[in-house]
């Protein structure tokens, strides 16, 4: 079951860019535009993870985040307009566990949400499949044709990424995001080298090649 994330925005526009994303990448969303609402949510279904608003009309975000606190040790990420070191502090010490400056791109607020959500939950394990591929999210392996194979910490990343998304071309730019997240710098052939990693590793015994170069895009996982 995917982890349930609770939204508290009073911007139309801004609440609706976080809900279509964080929908997209199989989150299960509630939306509340407001304070009052947001704690009425949080009590019918307790959220796996926070995002809160600072600046809200009525219940401001800090004292959201408070009240939330105070029954619950559900991860939370404040949103804040506001980048001053005070304001940081502040909602520090409501109890949230990390904040992020508007404007943001939705991939930092990725970033942030998968790291909050890895130090909560202990994801159950599970077993992704694709042709003769399987990669084990318990042990971190994976298996081409009955053979098993160990991964580095980015190699797995990578490799659960494509498994996640089949057939899916996925661009430079997204795996870039996912797998090395915003705060990795610079211009490097780095993805080039994990998947030739990642082919090493699956074509081991001249297995056909299930991660394909699309030119001048990115790679897809899919067969010939
Ligand atoms: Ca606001």
């Amino acid at each position: 079951m995917s982890a349930r994330i609770l939204v508290v925005e009073d911007e139309d526009r801004i609440r609706e860019f976080i809900n279509r994303g964080l929908t997209y990448e199989g989150y299960r969303v509630d939306a509340a535009p407001d304070g009052q609402t947001g704690l009425d949510m949080a009590r019918e279904n307790p959220p796996d993870l926070v995002l809160l608003d600072i600046m809200l009309p009525g219940i401001d975000g800090l004292e959201v985040c408070r009240r939330i606190r105070s029954v619950s040790d559900v991860p939370i990420l404040m949103l804040t307009a506001k980048e001053t070191i005070e304001d940081r502090v502040t909602g520090l010490d409501a109890g949230a566990d990390d904040y992020l400056v508007k404007p943001f791109a939705f991939d930092e607020l990725m970033a942030r949400v998968r790291a909050l959500l890895r130090r909560s939950q202990p994801v159950k394990p599970q077993v992704y499949r694709f042709a003769d591929l399987e990669l084990d999210t318990g042990t971190r392996q994976g298996t081409r044709n009955g053979r098993i194979f160990d991964l580095t910490a980015k190699e797995y990343e990578l490799l659960e990424l494509f498994m996640r998304h089949p057939r899916q071309v996925l661009t430079r730019e997204v795996i870039f995001d996912h797998v090395w997240d915003y705060d990795f710098g610079g211009e490097s052939n780095i993805i080039e080298v994990y998947v030739r990693y990642l082919r090493q590793k699956t074509e081991i015994d001249g297995q056909s090649r299930l991660i394909h170069t699309v030119r001048g895009i990115g790679y897809v996982l899919r067969e010939e």
